[in-house]
């Protein structure tokens, strides 16, 4: 499947993982194979880790944004419907959260092997 014969001078043009250029690892010895956020290029397991972190945050963020709604509109009894909703979304984002906790967990231990 690979096309090394591509540009075939130079068999150490291999595109190796991009990882050490985010701050989060530093060298990887696999070569890229997966094009992530149109920029870096990684490798299966790297790609895999970054895209649960970028959820993780994505999820965190709402929860984040649920907290100041709340802080702001808990008080008030107006919004007795909006309240439990809000609440019940937060809930399952947090146990969304979790696990997508896991996940990484185990992605990063594949990243390691
Ligand atoms: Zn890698």
């Amino acid at each position: 499947m690979r096309r090394d014969d591509a540009d075939g001078n130079s068999p150490l043009s291999q595109a190796r993982c991009e990882i050490e250029k985010t701050p989060l690892e530093g060298e990887c010895q696999r070569p890229g194979e997966v094009r992530y956020k149109g920029m870096l290029l990684v490798c299966r397991p790297h790609a895999a880790l970054l895209q649960l972190e970028d959820r993780a945050q994505a999820v965190l963020g709402s929860v984040f944004r649920m907290d100041e709604w709340l802080q702001e509109n808990g008080s008030s009894e107006a919004d007795e419907e909006n309240l439990g909703r809000i609440r019940h979304e937060r809930e399952g984002a947090l146990a969304a959260l979790r696990h997508i906790r896991v996940q990484i967990r185990s992605a990063r231990k594949e990243v390691l092997q």
